[in-house]
């Protein structure tokens, strides 16, 4: 059971090891109003670090639904300009964000999809500007999440309800390293040395190519740009202060090259995209673009991912995560990507992270296009890793080196 000690490491671990604040730094929070009691904690330990000040945006799921039911299209594609400028006054006094995840998973799944499209495609044009400042890691982030018990019962929906919640909220606390009895700001300084280190190994093979197959039937091939480093563990921004962006992180991430994916792919898991559960679905890729796609369930939202913009059926990430991770050994179908993309090998349809590319963070979005970058105003992950994922590396010269047998790393 998690205990009130647990809570209080974990709003430490976040502020201290999460995001990292800085003295006179602000912090913002993004947080459920179900969450109050926690978020207090946080800004206590934000303080405590020496925060200029703290600000919260108060999330609350009930009162989002009666905004997509009673407000008019035209309302809901209006961003106003004070949205954008109050981002843009804490992003130009150096803020760093935290957002605390805990929301029922498919909460959206009886809204007008078409109506949620609206609305995000309004925020994310008039935000666009200033997304790069937590996509680039101008600012520090992180995100991590804690139980409620909305989300236990869709994760358990066969326990009662307070069986339910505690059993969501062990595995939380496993996944991101908390205990009754150890100091997780030392786990996790260990578990991104480990990381680094995968990181390292796959930069040295500087491979052409990822060749990926599994017992779903993935067969797919995926160009990786040149020049690329692939990133584990940790971030640094540019002032060089180290944070972790994902609470657990279990992934060695690199950016494929746009127009050399090749192949099917299998997801190994659903899909949460704008609160609809995407079930069974696969993509074949030509020359980098999704040419054909299926899904059991809610294809027609897997449809609006994929017609977002001309980026978002093109791929932005590539990342591996072995099998053996403590996610993927939880068992746990989390309904979160958060937590199920650490526990299986995923790729990202929409934009990829700069950081992937040597010199990416500093080059504008023509240079990045050049360098063989996607661009997309979405970033979705879906997980397609399973027990028996082989991967192959295929260097320049064509030599091959197994990279992942039986969901694992092999080095
Ligand atoms: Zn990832
Ligand atoms: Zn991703």
């Amino acid at each position: 059971m998690v205990s009130k000690n647990m809570y209080d490491k974990l709003a430490k671990l976040v502020v201290r090891k999460g995001v990292n604040v800085q003295k006179g730094q602000p912090v913002l929070i993004n947080a459920s109003v179900r969450d109050a009691a926690f978020v207090r904690q946080v800004a206590y330990y934000a303080y405590e670090a020496e925060a200029e000040y703290v600000s919260v945006d108060w999330r609350d799921t009930e009162l989002t639904k009666l905004g997509y039911r009673y407000m008019s299209n035209e309302t809901l594609s209006e961003i106003p300009q004070w949205q954008y400028d109050k981002t843009k006054y804490h992003q130009d006094k150096g803020a760093c964000y935290i957002s605390i995840a805990s929301e029922k998973p498919g909460s959206m799944a009886d809204v007008d999809g078409e109506k949620i499209n609206i609305a995000n495609m309004a925020y994310y044009s008039k935000m666009a500007d200033l997304m790069s400042y937590t996509m680039n890691n101008i600012g520090q982030w992180c995100i991590f999440g804690i139980p409620s018990v909305e989300w236990a019962k869709v994760v358990f929906p066969d326990l009662p309800e307070e069986e339910a919640f505690e059993k969501l909220g062990d595995a939380i606390f496993a996944v991101t390293r908390v205990s009754e009895d150890n100091d997780p700001i030392k786990e996790w300084e260990d578990h991104d040395r480990e990381m680094l280190e995968h990181a390292q190994k796959l930069n040295e093979y500087n491979f052409k190519e990822l060749h990926f197959t599994s017992e779903l039937g993935t067969d797919l091939t995926v160009g990786l740009v040149k020049d690329h480093i692939w990133v584990g563990g940790g971030c640094y921004t540019p002032k060089g202060v180290f944070f972790d962006p994902n609470m657990p992180t279990e992934e060695c991430f690199c950016m494929p090259l746009k127009d050399s994916v090749n192949g099917i792919v299998y997801a190994s898991k659903p899909l949460s995209y704008n609160g609809k559960v995407i079930e069974d679905f696969w993509f074949r890729f030509e020359n980098g673009k999704v040419v054909d796609y299926d899904a059991k369930k809610e294809k027609e939202a897997l449809q609006k991912l994929l017609e977002f913009d001309e980026g978002s059926s093109y791929l932005g990430e590539v990342a591996l995560v072995p099998y053996d991770s403590p996610v993927s050994k939880s068992g746990i179908l989390f309904f979160n990507t958060l937590y199920d993309e650490n526990a299986a090998c995923h790729l990202a349809l929409g934009r990829p992270y700069p950081e992937n590319l040597k010199g990416g963070i500093d080059m504008s979005k023509e240079e990045l296009k050049q360098h063989g970058a996607n661009d997309s105003m979405q970033h979705e992950d879906f997980m397609f890793g399973t027990r028996q994922m082989n991967i192959d590396g295929i260097k320049e010269d064509g030599t091959v080196v197994p990279v992942f047998r039986n969901g694992n790393f092999v080095f």
